[in-house]
């Protein structure tokens, strides 16, 4: 007890000038980021660096902090109305931003994009993104491409395990009710009841797990999830249809939400969704849904190889990296996004544009692989080997 004590009291006293030292450094290389965007140098950086680069960002959830969903929102896909607007100012100062269609006209060598590409795109389907992202995408003139789960389309709640991922956060789970989860959900799978990443292995593949089965289980174990069902939180048919009527487009982002690397059927969640957001977009005129978003960001060689097999010519992971352009012309279908996060833009309400330019404007490159497949393109494909899925990627 007596060594515990000491060891805690030295530890704080030691890190007391580590602390200070490291809230210095963060300060001033804050007041350098700044001073750096106000003169123009980080911009002028951008426009030799990413002359021939397509970006393209992630966002999820718009929302006021007024509207019910705000509260149960998971904050790190959350942002608010005010500072996506911001982030639609900020793109269409540095930016060209661009649709999918003019991202599909490049990988198909028809038109070049022009320099300094960027994309929008969202993930998931929440009925947020009509509700407060369209009007703003209007009034700055901007396309977007919505990423949709096809098994949530017109759903009151959004997804159990964005539920269960909340409660979590919010302290209302215990690790210790997890582990009791985790073998009512998938029965047989071995698992590490003390593994802090518990909750992800869960939110990966919960989804595909069969919803009976789910409530049982949740029942079981009294786990209050606590959905909010008003207003209506994910888009409905008719709403997807208005989004494209209004210059939106559409992609895919799975069937039911599960990772694609964990899915017990990797054609379904392919297959499935295509055909059901292809049947929504031909009502307005598209032809069909060539864009796939992966749920999580989690890919492997072998579900790019399915996904191109199954028809999609352009897949989107959470890699944070830009895609270099040559002549303007995309030569890889699988491209990377950078997430944008509102606690990272925004701070106290005020919205930090030197924050999101050195974000984008320094992005990694997207690195030629050189491993090919023997695939269902016309282009000549660089693929990545195996990836991991970042832990937290939605
Ligand atoms: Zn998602």
């Amino acid at each position: 007890m007596r060594a515990t004590r000491a060891t805690f009291l030295g530890d704080s006293a030691a890190d007391a000038p580590s602390k200070l030292v490291w809230s210095a450094v963060r300060f001033l290389r804050g007041a350098m980021r700044t001073a750096l965007y106000r003169t123009g140098a980080l911009s002028l950086y951008h426009r030799i660096r990413n002359q021939h680069v397509l970006t393209v960002v992630a966002f999820h959830r718009v929302l006021r902090p007024e509207d019910p969903r705000w509260t149960t929102a998971l904050v790190n896909w959350t942002m608010t109305d005010e500072t996506f607007g911001q982030c639609l100012r900020f793109f269409n100062r540095h930016y060209n931003v661009v649709s999918l269609g003019e991202v599909m006209a490049s990988i198909e060598g028809k038109c070049p994009l022009p320099s300094r590409s960027l994309l929008i795109t969202f993930d998931d389907g929440f009925a947020d993104n009509l509700d407060y992202a369209l009007p703003l995408l209007r009034k700055h003139n901007a396309s977007a491409t919505i990423f949709i789960t096809s098994d949530v389309i017109g759903h009151e709640e959004r997804l159990w395990t964005e539920d269960l991922l909340w409660a979590v956060t919010a302290g209302r789970v215990s690790q210790e009710t997890l582990a009791q989860l985790h073998p009512l959900l998938f029965a047989g799978s071995a698992y590490d009841p003390d593994d802090p990443m518990l909750i992800w292995e869960i939110v990966r593949q919960g989804p595909q797990v069969d919803l009976a089965r789910v409530y049982a289980a949740i029942h079981r174990l009294k786990i209050e999830l606590a959905p909010v069902t008003h207003p209506r939180q994910m888009l409905t048919r008719d709403e997807i249809a208005g989004l494209v009527a209004n210059g939106l487009f559409i992609g895919a982002h799975g069937k039911t939400h599960t990772a694609l690397p964990s899915s017990s059927d990797l054609l379904s969640e392919l297959c499935h969704a295509r055909t059901t957001l292809t049947e929504v977009v031909s009502v307005q005129g598209h032809a069909q849904v060539d864009a796939l978003s992966f749920p999580h960001g989690a890919y492997t060689s072998e579900v790019v190889y399915q996904a191109l097999a199954a028809g999609y010519r352009l897949l989107f992971t959470g890699d944070a990296e830009v895609c270099v352009l040559k002549d303007g012309f995309l030569t890889t279908p699988v491209v990377g996004r950078i997430d944008v996060q509102e606690r990272r833009v925004s701070r106290k309400g005020k919205f930090r544009p030197a924050v999101l330019a050195s974000t984008l404007f320094a992005a990694p490159r997207q690195r030629a692989r050189p491993a090919r497949f023997g695939l269902p393109s016309q282009h000549a494909v660089a693929l990545p080997a195996a990836v991991a899925p970042a832990s937290t990627t939605h």
